[in-house]
């Protein structure tokens, strides 16, 4: 089946106009050979490269902002109303098992957060679970990765010593670590200690570095090690963020990230419009590379993910064109203009007209509407909303889901 949309972003950089796509899914298309969908864009579905997919919920954390480390917030955090009314659905109780029953249910709201705004692949940075836990989800979650916490917490939610996490990397996946998220001495000294460890290598994917000065980027960059950027999640905590200007001028690998929602935005959306009102000076299409080709290489992702395929489109975002740049457009839509998003050939989500086309795609959806809209999603979402809701005795909101 053929479609013909009015741009097609195949990376940041190259943009085609009205090129046929050719979908592939999985089951056979009852449909027409081609479609033509005026007004509407397609990208490579996006790659959200730092969240903590259980720690999606709602508001956000840190009565006594800004703070000088993030590691006082880690225990701020615990007293707050967003961390308690959660214990009344799952406590933490050390042992970081996100397998166990509610804590998956946590994990994969988090996982819809990132669905609905177009996400295919996602970091979710907690201890390596047993690999059960990667495939029960309907986006990718990149389950080849070693981390630890910080270089000043250490691994304090399991998982080995960062130096043996990192030896287990064999140098063949990322190494994960919240790095210099602050602005005190504590997090001043963190870059030098992590040298210490000879933890400083082409795998390293740092994670906020609001703290790094010049000549530590200019290691970074040197070693070609990856930076993520979490804007969002660091003016609200820290009130300060990353020296983005410096990575871009020397080179870093630098991602973007959106943080869970207990620091962070509320998406991905969100993430790009809060980077670039921020810093307008930055092009959009050094944002793009961001969420699609630098991502790829600092998770150690096959580089085809981030680019889109117009002769084999098994991979697929479709959103509404708002906006007369497909970049821009990008700042003005939110889960509600996404079309369609295509995962492995798998349709996920999008609206609900296209699933007479997909019959025979072995996999249930659920249908719901967002404004005038009817939607389809793969799974039970509301359900999972239900759950929760049960738990606690009333409604619980979440920013994030378009229902
Ligand atoms: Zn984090």
């Amino acid at each position: 089946m053929k479609i013909k949309t009015t741009v097609s972003v195949i990376k940041a950089d190259r943009f085609e106009y009205e090129t046929e796509l050719h979908l592939k899914i999985k089951g056979d298309f009852l449909g027409p050979d081609s479609i033509d969908i005026p007004d509407t864009y397609a990208y490579a579905p996006f790659i959200n490269s730092h969240d903590h997919l259980i720690g999606n919920w709602f508001p956000r954390s840190g009565d006594n902002r800004p703070y000088a480390n993030s590691h006082i917030w880690v225990e701020d955090m615990k007293e707050s109303f967003a961390y308690q009314e959660r214990n009344n659905f799952w406590v933490n109780d050390g042992k970081f098992e996100l397998t166990e029953p509610n804590a998956y249910i946590l994990a994969q709201l988090g996982c819809y957060k990132n669905l609905f705004s177009g996400c295919g692949y996602v970091q979710d940075h907690a201890p390596v679970q047993k690999p059960s836990y990667y495939k029960g989800f309907p986006i990718s979650v990149v389950s080849s990765y070693r981390q630890c916490h910080s270089i000043t917490l250490e691994n304090w939610w399991g998982g080995k010593s960062a130096v043996q996490e990192m030896a287990l990397t064999k140098g063949k996946m990322p190494f994960i670590i919240h790095l210099s998220e602050g602005t005190d001495d504590i997090t001043c000294k963190e870059f030098s200690q992590l040298k210490k460890q000879n933890l400083l290598q082409p795998n390293l994917l740092i994670i906020h570095g609001v703290a790094l000065s010049k000549a530590e980027l200019k290691e970074i960059a040197k070693v070609g090690a990856s930076i993520c950027w979490c804007p969002t999640s660091n003016y609200y905590l820290i009130g300060k963020t990353l020296d983005i200007e410096t990575c871009l001028e020397l080179g870093v690998n630098v991602v973007l990230g959106t943080d869970s929602t207990q620091t962070g935005g509320i998406n991905i959306f969100d993430e790009i419009t809060t980077a670039h009102l921020k810093f307008p000076e930055i092009p959009l299409a050094t944002l793009y590379e961001m969420i699609s080709v630098n991502a790829a290489k600092a998770l150690y992702l096959p580089k085809d993910v981030a680019l889109l395929h117009p002769q084999n489109t098994a991979d697929l975002l479709l959103i509404d064109a708002v906006e007369h740049d497909p970049l821009e457009n990008l700042l003005e839509v939110n889960s509600e203009h996404i079309q369609l998003l295509l995962h492995k050939g798998l349709p996920l989500y999008g609206d609900a007209q296209w699933l007479e086309y997909f019959n025979s795609v072995p996999t249930d959806y659920t249908e719901f509407r967002v404004g005038k809209r009817e939607k389809f999603v793969i799974g039970d979402p509301l359900e999972l909303n239900d759950i929760i809701d049960a738990a606690l005795g009333y409604h619980k909101d979440f920013p994030y889901l378009p229902f």
